[in-house]
């Protein structure tokens, strides 16, 4: 295998965890690529507490420059909340969501054998909406969308646009299409009759051109209730940018915790974004048993992605192969770390994802 395109990557580390687990998941791509007969030109760029204190922003213009320029790119958790309050300290998701139009979070959630997931056959994923909805820091374009008219009352607003609802409905649906071809609605219009109520009936619109696919809605507290009692009936789910937020993290309970809970932050353009669901764990940074997973999964789901986008053959083999090994490495208590009822380190995890995926190279030659 040769002579497919390089892929050009950008490669943002964030913060804490980020600064291990962003290398451990370029690490085993780039080693699934080589494999593969896949080029990655892997670019680092800064971004984050280190940028601040390097280059004095935490989102320098010209890092958001240069990825405008790549296929994709990897972020590392962003532990914002930490960061001194200056005016060049900002909170990059935002931006760079907004940038690329990201409008699309791409959360699934998969049962592994023997790793404390409290079912053995969960198989969902939740796409968020990304850039409106409750988030004060995206859903306005200047100013923030939480404010204090006096020292006793705060008004937060929540919005929903039509377009928005129909862009985040739509990715939602191709992706049933090209799984089991069902598609959760949840919200809660009960209540929020003209947000809920908008998002709702663009998410109906947009079905009308997948009749393949089979929609239905459950309201938020009922599918809260339904995902730790039956997760395995849902399929598709998609919903606004809070729930999401809140119902990923409670799905990612249900399979071994955050750990375990990658995401893809995909648009109608031609660059996506590899997140994990979770923050930068300023608790566990540097004690070298953060989780990989899901940071290695979000970059595997990137060039799956890229490589279904672009025809890239080679981008599809290396992405199989990163699966193989993850499989692998987490079917073993010794290639797990802690929190997933394993024995071993980060570091051990990381060479049994890269020893499975050796080995599943040799086996195939
Ligand atoms: P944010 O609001 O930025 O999403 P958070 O407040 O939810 O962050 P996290 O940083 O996600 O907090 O951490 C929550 C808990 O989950 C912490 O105890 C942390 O150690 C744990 N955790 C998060 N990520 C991992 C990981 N990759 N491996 C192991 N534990 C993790």
């Amino acid at each position: 295998m040769s002579g497919s395109p390089a892929l050009t990557i950008g490669v943002l580390e964030g913060d804490d965890i980020g600064h291990e687990i962003v290398p451990a998941a370029c690490r085993i791509a780039d080693a699934a690529a080589r494999a593969s007969g896949l080029a990655i030109d892997w670019r680092p760029l800064p971004i984050g507490r280190k940028a601040l204190d390097e280059v004095g922003h935490t989102m320098p213009p010209g890092t958001l420059e240069t990825l405008g320029t790549l296929d994709g790119f990897v972020l590392g958790p962003i532990g914002h909340q930490a960061y001194p309050k200056v005016p060049a300290a900002i909170n990059p998701h935002p931006i760079l969501r907004k940038t690329f139009d990201l409008f699309a979070n791409v959360r699934p959630t998969r049962s592994y054998p023997g790793i404390g997931c409290l079912y053995d056959d969960i198989d969902l994923v939740i796409v968020r909406e990304n850039n409106e909805g409750f988030q004060p820091d995206r859903n306005v374009v200047a100013g923030s969308g939480e404010f204090r008219p006096t020292e006793d009352m705060t008004i937060s607003v929540r919005v929903i646009t039509r377009l928005g609802s129909r862009k985040v409905a739509t990715a939602a649906l191709e992706l049933a299409r090209a799984r089991r071809k069902r598609l959760t609605v949840v919200h809660k219009d009960t209540v929020f009759k003209l947000g809920c109520g908008m998002f709702v009936e663009e998410c109906h619109k947009a079905a009308q051109d997948y009749p393949d696919v089979t929609v239905d809605e459950v309201i938020v507290d009922t599918f809260a209730m339904k995902l730790v009692r039956e997760p395995q009936r849902f399929d598709v789910v998609v919903t606004t940018n809070m729930f999401g937020d809140i119902l990923t993290d409670e799905a990612a309970g249900l399979v071994g915790g955050l750990g375990m809970a990658p995401g893809l932050c995909i648009g109608r353009g031609e660059i996506a974004m590899a997140q994990a669901t979770h923050g930068s764990a300023p608790d566990i940074a540097g004690k070298g048993i953060a989780n990989p997973y899901a940071m290695i999964e979000s970059t595997r789901m990137l060039i799956e992605w890229l490589g279904r986008r672009r025809g890239n053959a080679a981008a599809g083999h290396a992405s199989a192969l990163m699966k193989a090994g993850l499989d692998a490495a987490l079917a073993d208590p010794a290639t797990r770390t802690p929190d997933i009822r394993g024995t071993g380190s980060q570091a051990d995890m990381v060479a049994g994802i890269l020893k499975a995926m050796e080995n599943t190279t040799h086996a195939a030659a």
